[in-house]
């Protein structure tokens, strides 16, 4: 079997990402690796793969164990023999286990580092054959590190008094120089190949908010949002009660996290928040090591975090599943203050005075980068790319920053042209439409409605949506135009009378974007592309058809007690509904299905697809854009275009 093969029978995928191929290439043909990969970028494959393929087992030492379990549940799932042992089990599951490890049973086992002291794994790992021990979160060898594991400098050891050195393969999202140094370091690696995958997570749009009403901002965030899951970070857990109750007396489905709950209370909602029962968590940094959902489209810190390093890391929680989705930190000066005195409190006690005057100074130093990364005026993204040794140049046009703008903006010309869509639609559509129509956005939808045809398709494409959005309100607010209240909201006229005088003018004050901004054509503009989000091929049908298809993926969740994204997650629901495959051979196209989860659901899939498309027989459901460039990628809906049913 080839690496590509298992790729693609396991875990259904078509081609490796950046970077992957090398890994897989380095381990099986026995050579260390030290991977520096960001958050989402697909770090398990590089190990997982390889273990298919090298005789014996992979043990894999992670620091976390829900960590572990979502990671045996997931390759359980794609037909993999996995197992973890840690301290969730009992004294008399683990001996099994272990004796399952030492028949052959399992490829990978799981273990917290803590175990490699145990006596009983040490006289097994001495019998096995171990063929590769990966280290996950490898930066925890590190004192500099962030989160320092003392019981990860056992590791050395363990390797040390096996009766034959494993290829060794270390795995870490967030590391700086001296932490990339003390694992090469410590860990001993031999002439390893060593890769950083860069920083950049594309798909992650940055925003910093000056916010005095941060709860306003919040609340107003989630409404707009409400689709949506996603995480809200607080320095303490005082700011999570708060902002809990807030939420939830408005109605909001939120949970919350913090180490003042009891253990029970705390699995509880961290299952809400993974099984989608509640999909916004508000909690403190204890929360979130560990969580693999794939689907979090926002993560909002309502204080600053205390380094980049964790702001990197929480913020990067968003989007592992590659779709656009946005970090926004609240900021205000009150934040930094408060943070400065904590660290003057900091107890050092116990420390010589000149170390205790070392962290001090390096935790000073770190808040000030934090505060510098607020502050600036320049490209967000490029501060944390600078920050962690990657030299961007160029502003990456998809931040905050990158978008803001402070002047008084005479809007008179594009408020007309506003007026001239609305009429256009006769009042029959929302905001969405008419925004789309206005800048000249390659929807299905639009095309389906026919609005591609009017004369202001496109009349403001170079006006940036936030800005459009701000505008249209404005004139709702000043009654140019009509919004009606239902759940269907949808611009009528309003009195435009005044507009008619020259000396009328549509003023609007520019602050700064509120949303990324989509790929909105001007084909000869040389700025990076933002990126897409898959469900941009759907058309209201195809919408449809995915809410069903989530809805039958959550009840195969609820009868296996797994959380719904171990199922399939959204990007294989979308693909399904763009290549509506019709056999289980068909199925194994789709990106994300292997052959044992094919094997295990695709009938109800297909079933589910077939009803749907029966039901609808003239039902449009996918058109891809022609303008939609997504080569290279390799994983996403790829290249049919699909009519949906028969037609008449
Ligand atoms: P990391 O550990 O680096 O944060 P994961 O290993 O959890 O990232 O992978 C993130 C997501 O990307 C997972 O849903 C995974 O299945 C998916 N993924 C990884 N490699 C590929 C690939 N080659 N093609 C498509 N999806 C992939
Ligand atoms: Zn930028």
């Amino acid at each position: 079997m080839t690496p590509r093969e298992a790729l693609k029978q396991f875990f259904g995928y078509d081609s490796f990402r950046k970077g992957q191929e090398d890994i897989i290439a380095s381990i099986t043909t026995g050579r260390d690796v030290l991977a520096i990969m960001p958050t989402g970028a697909g770090k398990s494959i590089c190990y997982q793969v390889p273990a298919l393929m090298l005789p014996g087992i992979t043990i894999v030492i992670s620091p976390l164990i829900s960590l572990m379990q979502d990671q045996v549940k997931a390759l359980n799932e794609a037909g993999i023999h996995a197992a973890f042992i840690n301290s969730s089990l009992t004294e008399a599951q683990i001996r099994r286990a272990m004796q399952l490890a030492a028949e052959g049973v399992y490829k990978i086992v799981y273990v917290a580092p803590e175990r490699l002291e145990s006596f009983d794994f040490l006289e097994f790992a001495a019998r096995a054959e171990i063929s590769m021990v990966t280290v996950d979160e490898a930066h925890c060898i590190s004192q500099w590190g962030q989160d320092f594991r003392p019981s990860y400098l056992k590791i050395v050891e363990f390797v040390k008094n096996l009766p034959k050195r494993p290829v060794i393969g270390a795995f870490t999202a967030t590391a700086t120089e001296e932490v990339k140094e003390d694992i090469l370091c410590i860990l001993n690696l031999t002439d390893p190949y060593v890769t950083v995958t860069g920083f950049d997570r594309e798909n992650l749009y940055y925003r910093v908010e000056n916010s005095r009403k941060k709860d306003d901002f919040v609340i107003n965030y989630i409404e707009e949002h409400s689709k949506d899951s996603g995480i809200i970070y607080c320095a303490t857990r005082k700011n999570v009660d708060k902002l809990f109750e807030t939420l939830f007396k408005k109605g909001v489905p939120v949970t919350r996290y913090h180490a003042g709950m009891d253990n029970e209370e705390r699995k509880r909602s961290q299952d809400d928040f993974i099984y989608d029962r509640a999909p916004v968590i508000i909690a403190t940094n204890a929360f979130g090591m560990g969580i693999d959902k794939s689907n979090v489209r926002y993560v909002i810190h309502y204080n600053m975090p205390q380094s980049m390093e964790n702001y990197y890391q929480e913020a990067g929680r968003a989007g592992r599943d590659g779709e656009p989705s946005q970090c926004i930190l609240l900021f205000s000066a009150q934040d930094v203050i408060i943070d400065r005195f904590l660290l003057e409190k900091k107890d050092f006690s116990g420390l010589e005075e000149e170390e205790t005057e070392l962290i001090k100074q390096r935790d000073m130093r770190r808040l000030q980068v934090m505060e510098g990364y607020c502050r600036t005026s320049g490209c967000l993204r490029n501060y944390i790319l600078n920050y962690f040794g990657e030299k961007a140049v160029t502003p990456c046009d998809n931040c905050g920053n990158c978008h803001r703008e402070y002047q008084e903006q005479d809007m008179t010309a594009q408020a007309k042209q506003v007026i001239n869509c609305v009429a256009e639609t006769k009042g029959r559509y929302g905001l969405t439409v008419v925004l789309g129509t206005l800048m000249g956005a390659d929807r299905a939808r639009l095309r389906e409605l026919g609005t591609v045809d009017y004369k202001t398709y496109g009349a403001l494409k170079d006006c940036r949506e936030p800005l459009l959005r701000g505008l249209i309100s404005q004139m709702v607010e000043e009654g140019y135009l009509y919004q009606t209240q239902e759940q269907y909201s949808v611009l009528k006229m309003g009195n435009i009378a005044p507009l008619r005088d020259e000396n009328t003018h549509v003023m609007m004050r520019v602050y700064r974007e509120k949303e990324p901004e989509r790929s909105l054509g001007g084909k000869n503009s040389d700025r990076k592309k933002s990126p897409r989000r898959s469900t941009d091929a759907l058309t209201s049908a195809g919408y449809d058809l995915f809410e069903a298809l989530r809805k039958l993926r959550l009840e195969i969740a609820r009868e296996e007690s797994l959380p719904p994204y171990i199922i399939f997650n959204d990007k294989t629901l979308i693909d399904m509904c763009v290549k509506l495959p019709k056999t289980a051979a068909d199925l194994l196209w789709v990106s994300g299905v292997g052959e044992r989860k094919r094997d295990k659901y695709g009938d109800r899939f297909l079933s589910a697809i077939m009803a749907f498309v029966e039901s609808r027989p003239d039902a449009v459901i996918s058109i891809q854009s022609p303008a939609a460039d997504r080569a290279g990628n390799g994983e996403s809906a790829g290249a049919p275009v699909n009519g949906g049913g028969t037609g008449p």
